[in-house]
C-alpha cells in the first residue's frame, strides 16, 4: 500500500489592489458580465471574464432555464463563446464572480462539471488557465492552473 496525497495552492489577496491593473481589469469585466446573467430561478447571478493569450476580452454569465437541467454556468457559457470566436487559442486567466441574493463576499469555486470542462480546455489548447475568483467583496483566490481543482482528471487520454 502507498498512500498518495493531493495538495492545492492558491494565492489569497486581500483586496483588488494586489491583482496586477490587467487582472483587476479583468475581475471588473466579470463583475460587469454579472449583468448579463439569466437566472429568474436561482436569483445567483455568476459572471466570468477571461483573457484570451492574444489579449482579446471574453465574457460569459450563467443562463438559466424552466428546464432546470438546460440551464448552463458561466464558465461554460464563456468557454464555448472562447472557443467559437477563437477556436484553438488558449485561456490566459479566468476570473468568476457572482451577486446572490445575500452577501457575496467570499469567492465561489467552478462546480464539478464546470471544472471538468475548464480540465478539457486546458488540455485541448495545450496551456494551465489561471482563475481569478472574487464575490462582490472580500478576499481574491488566485490558482495558477484550473487543473489544480479536478485532480485525477479523465480526459481524453482515457477513452
Ligand atoms: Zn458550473
Amino acid at each position: 500500500m502507498h498512500p498518495k496525497e493531493f495538495h492545492t495552492r492558491f494565492l489569497l489577496l486581500d483586496s483588488p489592489e494586489e491583482l496586477s491593473g490587467a487582472d483587476a481589469a479583468l475581475l471588473a469585466s466579470a463583475r460587469q458580465a454579472i449583468g448579463m446573467s439569466y437566472s429568474p430561478y436561482s436569483r445567483f447571478k455568476v459572471g466570468a471574464a477571461a483573457r484570451m493569450v492574444s489579449g482579446a476580452l471574453v465574457q460569459g454569465s450563467n443562463q438559466e432555464n424552466a428546464s432546470y437541467p438546460a440551464g448552463i454556468c458561466a464558465e461554460r457559457t464563456l468557454l464555448s463563446v472562447a472557443a467559437t470566436l477563437y477556436p484553438g487559442e488558449p485561456i490566459d486567466t479566468l476570473a468568476i464572480t457572482y451577486q446572490g441574493e445575500g452577501s457575496s463576499d467570499v469567492p465561489i469555486t467552478p462546480c464539478g462539471i464546470c471544472r471538468q470542462s475548464l480540465s478539457e480546455f486546458q488540455a485541448r489548447t495545450g496551456k494551465p488557465m489561471r482563475l481569478i475568483l472574487r464575490g462582490a467583496t472580500g478576499p481574491i483566490w488566485v490558482f495558477e492552473d484550473a487543473g489544480a481543482l479536478l485532480p485525477l482528471a479523465f480526459g481524453a487520454g482515457d477513452l
